[in-house]
Order: structure tokens, then C-alpha cells, then sequence
């Protein structure tokens, strides 16, 4: 087939570099953000306070309990804070969660958003949005909820735990991974991919030894951005909807379980996606792709699903369940491949030959 790609970017001004919160205000006036909403989740007070006084007058309120997967109580009782607080835009602070919930009142609002992401979600990066209601959760893509102004600040995740940083990190991988394979992918994506593993694959073991290496903790989130623009620009697979599946049906935590599922479904897609599968193998410095992602999932010492709390007694309705749609993946997606996967993923790295 001869090579043919289409992609879309939304207009996004990125500021990455150590320090660079302490230029938000000058920031905000460049988007013409007069006043602002700043949304987080609760906890690491300290750094709320900093960038709260950083914004001084701007400050339009602050609303400290997003929580993840956006649940509607917490969009409704945010929305009741910006008909009071009246401000021109939104900005986040912190990981995934306080970034969804500025989508998700970006999407309800047209304001528009600003985000200072603390985590490797990439989310900051990405149009998509999602709000979880008692049984059901609403996603979708809405130019709306893509970020105007993202400011990358590595120092604000030196506090990240290690085991935080290398789920967050795995997190982030997997976007790399299924945008390496997409069905929608091109050599845009493709090459953000690819040096996303890259930074990834250096940086999280530097972080496990020293967590406050700023070098690597620069790598990371360089490399989450890149992961954040990979996703963007495709469709995600199975990898993607297993995580989703067990996230929202079985409670288990996001991050998490992304990072006990990836080297699995990639073992599971690895015959269906050989070309994708030799550029990761490059990229993690290994021979093998899978290998090298079980390899790194054991120095990153990321749990099992069973280390989450998932069981044997539960496959076979989450492989139901993820087959009960139908989403692009390199390899046909049936209920005994998934069960395979789930239960290699059950057992995890340690377990691996
Ligand atoms: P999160 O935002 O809940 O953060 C994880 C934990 O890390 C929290 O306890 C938080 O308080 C803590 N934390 C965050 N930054 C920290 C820091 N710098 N130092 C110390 N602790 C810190 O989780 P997440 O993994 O970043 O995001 C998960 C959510 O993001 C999920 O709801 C997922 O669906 C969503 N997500 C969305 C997209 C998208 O494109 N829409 C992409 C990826 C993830």
C-alpha cells in the first residue's frame, strides 16, 4: 500500500524547561486569560499555595477536588464554581485527573484551558475528554478540550514516587506503543512514538535510583509530551480498551493497570504488528520487543493484576467485555485472546520465562 496519512493539531502554546511555572502570569496574559479557575486534585498543598500566589490577582477561585475519571458530581459542583467565580479560563494543576475535569468544564463552557500537568498522562496533549456518570462514561474528542497553554515544569514532579512515576510512565508508553501500530498512524506519530519509548526506557530507571534526578526527570516528561501528541494523532486498540475495561468496570487504579497490562497485549498484537514491534525493540535497547518490555517492567517493579486485586474468577467477564465492541487493534480481537493475555498479565513480569 502506498504510504497515506491525515492528522489534525490543535493551536497549543508549549513552554517546557525547569522553573518555567514562575513565568505562568506572563503566560496567561499572552492567551489573554485575565482571570482564572485553578482546578487540581486534593493534596500537595504546598505546590496549590505556590501557584495560586504565583497567579496573585488573576485568581478567579480554585477548586481542589477533581478526582479521576471525572465523575459528574464533580463537574456539576465545579460548573457551580465557575457561574460564582466568573473566570475567563481554566488552568490545572497536577495529573490526568485535575486535566480531565478542566476538559470536561472546557467542553461544558468554551473557556479556554490552560494546563501545568505533574504526571506522564500526556492528557494535556490530547482533544480527548471523558466523565463518568453512576454506570456509564461519556468520552469523546472535542477541539474544546484540548489545552491552549501547556506549561511543562519537571521540577513540580520531583516529588512523583517512583512506583507513581514508572506506572505514569508505562502509562504514557502504551500510548507510544498502540500509536506505533495504529491503524490511522504516520510517520508524524510514528517518530513521536518511537522517542517517547526512547526517553522513557532511559529515564524511568534513572528514577527509580534517584528520583530527583532532574536529567531524568526532564527525559520523562519530554517524553510524556510526546506520548500525549502520539495519542492524539491516533486511534488506540485493545491495549487501550482493556485498561478502560478494568479501570471502569472492575475499579481497578488507571496507571496501574496500564502498566500490568502492556507487555501482555503486546505479546498478544506482536505477530499482527511486526514492523511497529522491531521499532520499539530499538527503542528500548533490546532485541525484542516484548522482552523488553518485560524487562522494564520488572526493573520498574510495576505490579501484576493480581497485585491490583484482579482475579482469575474475573477474565472471562472482562474479556466479554472487551469484546463487546467492536475498535481498531493490529490483530483480531476475540474472547480466548483476551483471556490469554489477561491471564499472563494476571501472573506479570515476575512469572515470565
Ligand atoms: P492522577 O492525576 O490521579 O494522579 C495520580 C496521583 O499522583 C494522584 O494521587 C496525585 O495526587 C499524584 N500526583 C500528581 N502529580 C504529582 C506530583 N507532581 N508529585 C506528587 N504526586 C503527584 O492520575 P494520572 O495517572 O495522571 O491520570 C489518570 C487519569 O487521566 C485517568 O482518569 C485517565 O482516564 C486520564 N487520562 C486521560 C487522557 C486523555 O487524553 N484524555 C490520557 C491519559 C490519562
Amino acid at each position: 500500500m502506498t504510504l497515506a496519512f491525515a492528522y489534525v493539531r490543535h493551536p497549543v502554546r508549549v513552554v517546557f524547561g525547569a522553573g518555567v511555572v514562575a513565568t505562568l502570569a506572563s503566560e496567561l496574559e499572552r492567551l489573554g486569560a485575565e482571570r482564572v479557575l485553578l482546578l487540581s486534585t486534593p493534596g500537595r498543598a504546598g505546590e496549590r499555595e505556590a501557584v495560586a500566589s504565583a497567579l496573585g490577582g488573576r485568581l478567579a477561585g480554585r477548586f481542589d477536588a477533581a478526582r479521576t475519571h471525572v465523575p459528574d458530581e464533580i463537574v456539576r459542583d465545579a460548573m457551580v464554581l465557575v457561574g460564582s467565580a466568573k473566570p475567563g479560563a481554566l488552568l490545572t494543576l497536577g495529573g490526568g485527573s485535575a486535566i480531565g475535569l478542566g476538559k470536561a468544564l472546557a467542553v461544558e463552557t468554551g473557556l479556554p484551558l490552560a494546563a501545568i500537568p505533574t504526571t506522564y498522562s500526556g492528557s494535556e496533549m490530547t482533544s480527548i475528554w471523558g466523565v463518568t456518570g453512576v454506570e456509564t462514561k461519556r468520552t469523546g474528542r472535542d477541539p474544546r478540550a484540548a489545552p491552549r497553554l501547556v506549561l511543562y515544569d519537571p521540577e513540580l514532579t520531583y516529588g512523583l514516587l517512583p512506583g507513581v512515576s514508572a506506572a505514569s510512565g508505562m502509562n504514557a508508553i502504551a500510548h507510544c506503543v498502540e500509536a506505533a501500530y495504529a491503524h490511522d498512524g504516520g510517520p508524524v506519530s510514528r517518530l513521536l512514538a518511537m522517542d517517547g519509548i526512547r526517553r522513557f526506557a532511559r529515564a524511568l530507571r534513572a528514577i527509580m535510583a534517584s528520583p530527583r534526578d532532574p536529567d531524568a526527570r526532564a527525559e520523562a516528561l519530554a517524553g510524556a509530551h510526546l506520548a500525549g501528541c502520539a495519542l492524539e494523532m491516533t486511534s488506540m486498540g485493545l491495549h487501550h480498551k482493556l485498561a478502560h475495561t478494568l479501570g471502569g468496570s472492575f475499579g481497578l487504579p488507571h496507571a496501574d493497570t496500564h502498566a500490568a497490562l502492556l507487555p501482555w497485549v503486546m505479546e498478544y498484537n506482536a505477530p499482527a504488528a511486526r514492523e511497529a514491534m522491531a521499532g520499539i525493540a530499538a527503542a528500548l535497547g533490546s532485541d525484542d520487543a516484548v522482552a523488553g518490555m518485560i524487562a522494564l517492567a520488572r526493573t520498574l517493579r510495576t505490579p501484576s493484576l493480581a497485585d491490583l486485586g484482579f482475579t482469575a474468577e474475573m477474565i472471562p467477564r472482562a474479556a466479554a467485555l472487551a469484546c463487546a465492541t467492536s475498535y481498531p487493534n493490529p490483530r483480531t480481537v476475540d474472547e480466548p485472546g483476551v483471556r490469554w493475555t489477561l491471564e499472563r498479565a494476571l501472573a506479570g513480569a515476575e512469572s515470565a520465562g
